[in-house]
């Protein structure tokens, strides 16, 4: 038996400096000499430099690795989000309807004892034609009027409402960089690996780099990006695309200057939806990020700059595009024996929904808590891992085709090829008739499995306009006054939370000069 006693990590963008964070920080309570944390990255090769948006995790795992909220929030020019509003998805513009909804990050309230109130929703109690996601929660309101979730005395990553971050991928990296090794003892190596070599077993016995020779370690993380080259390069471990239920595979990215340095800034992702995909609007501190996400099989690359550089309008004209290739799919074994893939290296689901850093967090949690005490027990912790985030990626690839398949747009073969039952997922067919019947449970999903909440299908599935009918149920449902109430409440209660809770900018403002 031998003691697993240092971790290389390979790669320094996000993945790479959240795990060497996250790893070093857990070890560093269990014992600080017993695991040492390394990582290694290029000089030459840059980061992909996009991961605007997150996940309400990622407060969980900041708080973790102990960075400071405001240090945070200069470092990496970060913003709040509470959510995502999208925009023509439903149907096309100008087509009768409404044209946009709001999927939030807080869950439907419910106060102790009181009615579910998605049901008395979906008979109609709530006031006529209010959407879902405002019926039920106070967030709509509250981004509508750039309200902050959060105010100034509250704790570091807390606040009334529940939210995630917007910042810039590369600074991030940067302030993550910077406490990993002042704070938490990573150490780092600048240099470029050539090449990895494998012992008899097949595992990686080193790899070697241009700068500093060979660097060896008893486990090895692949955070080298889209080049995955360890997992994919060196242990072969093969990709499963699942291209033939996402089409999206080409992003075309600019940073776009705000027009007044005082502009508002959304506390939300826009989403618009557009011929052949959909493009991204980021609010940051300085600049907003803009993306539009597209299927090469649906458009070219110079229609669909044509379409990003509409969208971006005036403001756009003096700056390059920059563009991007992608597959969503995943590793099926992210883990092979001494080598484990954390971020792009293992996989990718298109950022929809924001799911790639999460997925870094979660694999980097996993790892933790996982990471074997003995190298001889790597094969059981790389079988329980795998097969977690095997099942994590299945489920997020559900949740993400859903938005798509639900829409109303038949305006270009995109939409039309989305709705193709061919290229739904059986498991995702199965829970769409199931909700014709009845809404969306907690006991549909198991949780461990899951990234997204149960009612985070519901705001998307009614936001899309699903119909579940619930009429053959109605005497099943006999708190109508009580729904009726908690509705007019939750409306009143947007309107006293206005007066709480502070406009996103100045709040932003203010937490870094604090700083
Ligand atoms: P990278 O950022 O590519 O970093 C790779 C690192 O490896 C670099 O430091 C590089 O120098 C190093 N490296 C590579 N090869 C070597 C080598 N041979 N030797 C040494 N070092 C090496 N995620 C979200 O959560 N939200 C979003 O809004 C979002 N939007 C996205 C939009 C697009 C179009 C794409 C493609 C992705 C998006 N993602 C998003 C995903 C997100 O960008 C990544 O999950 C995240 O940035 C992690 O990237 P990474 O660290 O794995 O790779």
């Amino acid at each position: 038996m031998a003691r697993l006693k240092k971790v290389l990590i390979v790669g320094g963008g996000t993945a790479g400096w959240l795990a060497a964070c996250y790893l070093a920080k857990a070890v560093s309570a269990v014992d600080p000499r017993s695991v040492q944390v390394h990582l290694v990255e290029s000089p030459d090769i840059g980061l992909l430099g996009v991961g605007e948006a997150t996940f309400p995790s990622i407060r969980g795992t900041l708080s973790a690795i102990g960075l400071d909220e405001r240090r945070f929030l200069v470092g990496a020019t970060a913003t709040y989000k509470q959510g995502i509003h999208y925009r023509h998805w439903v149907r096309p513009p100008g087509a009768p309807g409404p044209d946009h909804f709001f999927h939030p990050f807080n869950v439907p309230s419910q106060r102790p004892g009181g009615p579910e109130l998605l049901p008395y929703w979906l008979l109609g109690v709530a006031p006529a034609g209010m959407p879902f996601a405002d019926a039920v929660s106070m967030q709509t309101t509250l981004v509508d009027h750039s309200r902050a979730p959060k105010r100034a005395r509250d704790a570091d990553y807390q606040g009334p409402m529940n939210h995630a971050f917007h910042f810039d991928a590369a600074c991030f990296a940067r302030v993550l960089a910077e406490h990993g090794q002042q704070a938490l003892g990573v150490v780092r190596h600048e240099a470029t690996v050539e090449r990895t070599e494998l012992d008899e077993r097949g595992a990686i016995a080193r790899v070697v780099t241009k700068e500093e020779g060979a660097l060896t370690a008893d486990l090895y993380v692949d955070c080298t990006g889209l080049r995955g080259a360890l997992i994919g390069n060196a242990m072969q471990s093969p990709f499963r695309s699942r291209a033939d239920v996402l089409f999206a595979d080409r992003a075309v990215a600019m940073q776009v200057p705000y027009d007044t340095p005082d502009a508002p800034i959304a506390s939300y992702t826009i989403s618009t939806a557009q011929e052949a995909g959909w493009i991204w609007d980021i609010g940051l501190q300085k600049r907003r990020g803009v993306g539009y996400v597209y299927s090469s099989r649906h458009t070219d690359d110079q229609r669909a700059e044509e379409v990003f550089r509409r969208y971006v309008g005036p403001a756009g004209d003096a700056l390059k595009a920059m563009h991007i290739k992608f597959e969503t799919g995943y590793r099926p074994e992210h883990w092979r024996k001494n080598c484990v893939a954390v971020g792009l290296a293992g996989g990718f689901v298109e950022p929809l929904e924001s799911t790639g850093i999460a997925l870094v967090e979660l694999a980097t949690y996993m790892l933790t808590h996982l990471l074997p005490i003995d190298t001889d027990e790597m094969e059981g912790a790389a079988r329980h891992f795998n097969e977690m985030m095997v099942a994590r990626y299945d489920r997020i690839i559900d949740f993400i085709k859903m938005h798509y398949c639900l829409s109303q747009r038949r305006d270009s073969r995109f939409w039309i090829d989305n709705t193709d039952p061919a290229s739904i997922p059986a498991t995702l067919q199965d829970k769409l008739a199931k909700w014709k019947r009845r809404p969306p449970h907690r006991l549909d999903f198991v949780s461990d499995l899951e990234m997204f909440m149960t009612s985070s299908w519901q705001y998307v599935l009614y936001g899309m306009e699903f119909k579940t009918d619930l009429e053959p149920m109605r005497s099943a449902y006999p708190q109508v006054d009580a729904a009726r109430h908690e509705f007019a409440m939750i409306q009143q209660a947007a309107l006293r939370a206005l007066d709480d809770l502070p406009d996103h900018r100045a709040l932003v403002e203010q937490l870094c000069e604090e700083h």
